[in-house]
């Protein structure tokens, strides 16, 4: 028989696939070749799993997490679900505080694996009592055995993606893998991954893609509509040494570029992966036009698609922000219209 004892066993050792047709010339060419690194297949649904793992298990050896204890943190998206997942299968209780702009579906996913979710107004200064920051930081406080994982500042977001993506990528590429794409948004990936690879060899650069407006690109936070991707300030687990370039994405290349995934390369994915992609896709011509055929550029997809089909993948949506939908004749009619 062949099974898993626990979804926990299933994390990570994601798959690598060619993207080629939403390339256009450049999918069909020879090379470089363009290989996506699909972690909605983790069983939380996102790359997330894989920090949730490592930082639960971190804080269970130094004593910070114990038996019964409770995980508090501030998050709405994969980051709770890979901590919900992990937590019910240790036996740990969940409390995610979320602002109130957060959809009924996400806080409905974390109610789903058991996890309590506390929602407060986005209405209010950070420094009111009931800001998303200071009711994270009072349950912390009055939560016997609480602990806040803190993906933003915490050391085993970047050393997961150091102890497992970076080496998959390495083993599966047989150490051809030439340039490595990935969105930054905490930086943990691109930092564990890209420290891992530099490691292993120091001529493979690494290629942030970010969308415009974020201090990674060197913008000031101006809003942009892409999720997941982009800060306001500087996080603590972002390594400024490892990125060799920074690709800066605008919303409307990302949404179009996520729906041509889907729509030509059957990858249903979130729109990180499609502003990561499209920053793989220039890179990609820019190495054929100098003739490298021989490149291997990785790119890394974070999450699926199905968490924003109201969003991304909603032709009232991208048109209500002004955005062109990339897709011609939409495919739903209405008999009798
Ligand atoms: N895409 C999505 C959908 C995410 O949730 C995140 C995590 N914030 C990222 C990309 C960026 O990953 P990282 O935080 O490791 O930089």
């Amino acid at each position: 028989m062949d099974y898993a004892n626990s979804l926990l066993e299933l994390i990570g050792n994601t798959p690598l696939v060619r993207i080629t047709r939403a390339l256009d010339a450049v999918g069909q060419a020879p090379g470089p070749l363009v290989l996506a690194k699909v972690e909605y297949l983790n069983p939380g649904g996102s790359v997330k799993d894989r920090i949730a793992t490592r930082m639960i298990e971190a804080a269970e050896a130094s004593g910070r997490l114990q038996p019964g204890g409770t995980i508090v943190e501030p998050t709405s998206g994969n980051t709770g679900v890979g901590l919900a997942m992990v937590a019910q299968q240790k036996g740990y209780q969940c409390v995610f505080v979320c602002p109130d702009k957060v959809s009924e579906d996400k806080r409905n996913v974390l109610k789903a694996y058991g996890a309590r979710v506390v929602v407060c107004p986005t209405a209010v200064a950070p420094e009111h009592p009931d800001s998303y920051y200071n009711v994270s930081d009072r349950l912390v406080r009055e939560i016997p055995g609480a602990w806040k994982p803190d993906q933003y500042s915490n050391p085993d977001n970047p050393r997961s993606h150091y102890e497992t993506t970076g080496p998959e990528i390495w083993e599966q590429t047989d150490g051809k893998v030439t340039h490595f794409v990935a969105g930054v948004g905490t930086g943990g990936t691109i930092s564990g991954i890209g420290r891992y690879l530099k490691e292993r060899n120091p001529e493979i650069q690494v290629i942030g893609a970010d969308p415009a407006g974020s201090v990674y690109s060197g913008g000031s936070g101006r809003p942009y509509l892409v999720e997941g991707v982009g800060e306001d300030f500087w996080p603590e687990t972002y390594d400024r040494e490892i990125a060799d370039r920074i690709i800066e994405v605008s919303d409307a290349d990302s949404f179009a570029f996520t729906r041509r995934l889907a729509r030509e390369d059957a990858l249903l994915v979130g729109g990180s992966s499609g502003m990561a992609a499209y920053a793989a896709k220039q890179l990609a011509e820019e190495l054929a036009a100098q003739g490298r055929t021989d490149a291997v550029i990785v790119v890394l997809l974070p999450d699926s698609g199905r968490g924003y089909l109201t969003k991304v993948f909603n032709d009232e949506w991208l048109a209500s922000y002004g955005f062109p939908t990339g897709v011609e004749a939409a495919a739903e009619k209405t008999v009798g219209e």
